[in-house]
């Protein structure tokens, strides 16, 4: 599946939020929507006003993709899947982005951002259930054992990543061992454990019109 390679502050300029995209940068005065808080581009600065009702729609359709860095077709899929299945629509499709693996790397503590567990992921880093997996977009399952490789754990990278996830907290369905980054999966993500800054009701309105 394609992924969006174009410079990733500019989404949050877009979005107007932090989507944290660059792990430390964004916890840093060199954040560029702090040192540049308007839209990118020519007449960035002179956009303002109420959006249309279709235009905040596609701009929470927009923000979720770029937080979870999934482009529009992976998305919809996402969506006619999250139709399919029983409950609230939107919620269901929060719950499908939760489950990615990047997303899981990432809420474990193991990546500084969502595009850097993609990165390390794709390298091979990981194993999940003892296996070796390299598909960030991968849907974990309750009793799932995400595990960064040993050899792995002997890197730098590693060791920075293991110092810093004995101090993050992992949301309640996940259970992280910093020792050995290892993490389990307890139970699907509930509504109420996904603190994404995204009201998915209207994205289910947008893909209603
Ligand atoms: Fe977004 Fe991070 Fe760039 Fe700030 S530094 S604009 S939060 S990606």
């Amino acid at each position: 599946m394609g992924r969006y390679t174009g410079p990733a502050c500019r989404l949050c300029r877009r979005e107007g939020i932090k989507l944290y995209l660059k792990a430390e940068r964004c916890y840093s005065e060199k954040c560029a929507l702090e040192r540049k808080p308007y839209i990118p581009g020519q007449h960035g600065r002179g956009r303002r006003g109420k959006p249309s009702e279709y235009g905040s729609q596609l701009r929470e359709k927009q923000k979720a993709k770029r937080i979870y860095g999934i482009l529009e077709r992976q998305f919809r899929n996402y969506f006619e899947k999250a139709e399919r299945q029983p409950g609230i629509t939107g919620e269901n499709l929060l719950a499908l982005l939760e489950r990615r693996l990047d997303n899981v790397v990432y809420r474990l503590g193991f990546a500084g951002s969502r595009p850097e567990a993609r990165q390390l992921i794709t390298h091979g880093h990981f194993l999940l259930n003892g296996r070796k997996v390299n598909i960030p977009s991968i849907l974990v399952k309750v009793g799932d054992v995400i595990q960064v490789k040993e050899k792995s754990m002997e890197s730098a990278k590693f060791k920075e990543l293991q110092a810093q996830a004995a101090y993050k907290t992992p949301p309640e369905w996940l259970e992280v061992n910093a020792d050995n980054l290892s993490g389990r999966v307890l139970a699907l993500p509930r509504r109420d454990q996904i603190d994404a800054p995204i009201d998915e009701h209207l994205i289910v309105e947008l893909y209603s019109r």
